[in-house]
């Protein structure tokens, strides 16, 4: 069975202190959840901030975005190896913000992708379409890119620190949600696509997660949907009553026994 994941990516918010007060906040509020992995991504200045906040707790802490390079003249990037020095175990690739903003193209979050997994971190590759793609009926093909070139030369073996997160672009911070149903069919798709990629083995053990406007109020009826493994949360995360709420949702049966 696949363990749930819950990431809550802080985005360019929050000051140390402020980190610090909501991973300690979250800290307590979630002491009694052991079986879901609950990542919190602050910006890069407050991550040792949180990773010392955590540090009694199962909570991880991951970074939002890395450099391919493990060093060298790149002023202003930070390697997957620092981020794991800090104390992180997950990074974040292939935002929607990353691509749109930054201009970050498969074969770059690619690169990325081989760099996190030569720390031996685990790499959260978000994958999502634009309202006009899916409009135009391209969705299934933008995700087919995306996660063919986004995994390009990841091994099957390396596949276990792999978590492949859905986001349509029209629902990040927009309010808007896919509907559950919507988000299970094409959680479905991507697990079919690994399944031809790797094997029915690594498909059925990756978990796929959902991001687009998550909330407590939402988040049941996403996961209770069978391909939906976690949730990606952005402006929800920033608020601890909200994130706790979502990284305890009422487990569906089919996850009763989720032990990954
Ligand atoms: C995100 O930024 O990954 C995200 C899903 O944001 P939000 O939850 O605010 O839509």
């Amino acid at each position: 069975m696949r363990k749930p994941l819950i990431a809550g990516n802080w985005k360019l918010h929050k000051t140390i202190g402020e980190a610090n007060d909501l991973a300690r906040q979250l800290c307590a509020k979630l002491a009694n959840v052991h079986n879901t992995d609950i990542v919190l991504a602050p910006s890069f200045t407050a991550i040792a901030a949180v990773v010392e906040a955590c540090k009694e707790s199962t909570i991880k802490v991951g970074g939002q975005n890395c450099y391919p390079e493990p060093q060298g003249a790149f002023t202003g990037e930070v390697s997957a190896a620092q981020l794991q020095d800090a104390g992180c175990e997950y990074v974040i690739l292939g935002h929607s913000e990353r691509r749109q903003i930054f201009n970050e193209d498969d074969a770059f979050i690619n690169a990325k992708m081989h760099a996190v997994l030569h720390a031996g971190m685990y790499a959260i590759l978000c994958v999502g379409e634009t309202l006009e793609q899916r409009e135009q009926g391209d969705l299934f093909e933008v995700l087919n890119i995306q996660i063919q070139r986004g995994l390009k030369d990841v091994s099957a073996a390396q596949m276990e620190h792999v978590v492949i997160a859905y986001e349509p672009i029209w629902a990040i911070g927009t309010g808007k949600t896919a509907s559950s149903e919507d988000a299970a069919e094409v959680h479905a798709y991507i697990r079919g696509l690994l399944q031809g990629v790797y094997s029915p083995a690594i498909a059925q053990s990756m978990r796929i997660i959902y991001g687009g406007s998550v909330k407590p109020d939402n988040i049941s009826a996403l996961m209770a949907q069978a391909d939906i493994d976690g949730a990606l949360v952005g402006g929800a995360s920033l608020n601890a009553a909200d994130f706790a709420a979502i990284a305890n949702f009422p487990r569906p049966l089919h996850m009763a026994d989720a032990s990954r």
